[in-house]
């Protein structure tokens, strides 16, 4: 390995910064990590090892990819922004196991790519710091994929990643808290302040762990069907659970009465906010709506 100081080191992010005369898109959510020590800690709550696959959304300069290269069998990372592709070309050029694909994420066919490039027998997981103007459809995509990571270590905007791992009850749970949890065990795993990164976003960030969890029993009849349901209750925050179901089913009176038994039978109060509901009393109503032939 040579002398050449950490891509994610200040003073050699600024060095490449002014070396191409990079145009940094705030559009492209572009703040580069700075601060080696994070980035340390990023590697060890995704408990890397030589022997993973690793997935980065958004390399970068590559600060994240040359850690990861590091730490990992082979990354394979997406990058919007072909300006970034020539300078990631030089600035990893001492690592054989990284391929760059000028790919939008949210285009990407995932599974594919996947496919192609990676053996499957090794563990694979998803590192990233992601482009915040876009975690959720990220994160949706992600998960819905069906693609098994073993694990899924990602930044974001701190007050998302509250989001990602609220409890029922509190303000930030929501749609995307269950979308979540429904599918894996979230955990923040530190905080990073606005400081760590050139040019400085004008939030916090935050690294969420995320890992498989043990599959819900009862199931939802059908997923697609419950995360709309789940969806459509969070819909009017403010109103009444009654409300949000009045939006989603329609104001035909016996429909009503039909919803009325099925929250009776399920022990669910009308005037509770969906926010109260557990992703098993969720998960319970969905399916007995189902039963009754409204879903
Ligand atoms: N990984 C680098 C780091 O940690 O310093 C950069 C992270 S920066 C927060 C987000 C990166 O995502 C930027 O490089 C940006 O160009 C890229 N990006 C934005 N939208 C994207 C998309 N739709 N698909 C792939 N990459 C995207």
């Amino acid at each position: 390995m040579s002398n050449t100081p950490l891509i994610a080191s200040p003073a050699r992010t600024q060095a490449i910064i002014n070396r191409y005369g990079l145009n940094i898109k705030k559009s492209l959510g572009q703040n580069f990590l700075t601060d080696i020590n994070i980035l340390e800690h990023i590697v060890q709550a995704a408990e890397l090892s030589e022997k993973d696959n690793v997935i980065e959304i958004g390399p970068g300069i590559g600060g994240l990819t040359e850690f990861l290269a590091q730490n990992s069998h082979h990354v394979l990372a997406f990058e919007i922004d072909e300006q970034l592709v020539p300078i990631l070309g030089e600035t990893l050029s001492q690592y054989d196991n990284i391929t760059i694909l000028n790919q939008d994420i949210l285009k990407a066919n995932l599974p594919k790519v996947i496919k192609e490039n990676f053996d499957q027998d090794r563990p694979l997981k998803l590192v990233a710091n992601l482009p915040y103007y876009i975690t959720t459809p990220i994160l949706m995509n992600v998960l819905q994929s069906g693609i098994q990571f073993d694990s899924i270590t990602v930044m974001m905007q701190k007050e998302v990643a509250d989001r990602l791992v609220a409890v029922p009850g509190t303000k930030a749970y929501g749609s995307l808290s269950i979308a979540v949890q429904y599918r894996t065990d979230a955990e923040v795993a530190f905080t990073v302040p606005r400081t760590a990164f050139i040019p400085q976003p004008n939030v916090d960030s935050a690294i969420v762990t995320m890992t498989k969890r043990v599959p819900f029993d009862p199931a939802p009849f059908d997923e697609r069907v419950f995360s709309k349901f789940v969806k459509g209750s969070f819909m009017h925050r403010r109103k009444s659970f009654w409300n949000n179901l009045c939006a989603i089913f329609g104001k035909d009176q016996d429909v009503k009465d039909r919803i009325t038994n099925v929250l009776n039978r399920v022990r669910i109060s009308p005037q509770i906010r969906a926010e109260r509901l557990t992703i098993e009393q969720f998960i319970v109503l969905v399916n007995a709506l189902h039963e009754e032939g409204l879903l």
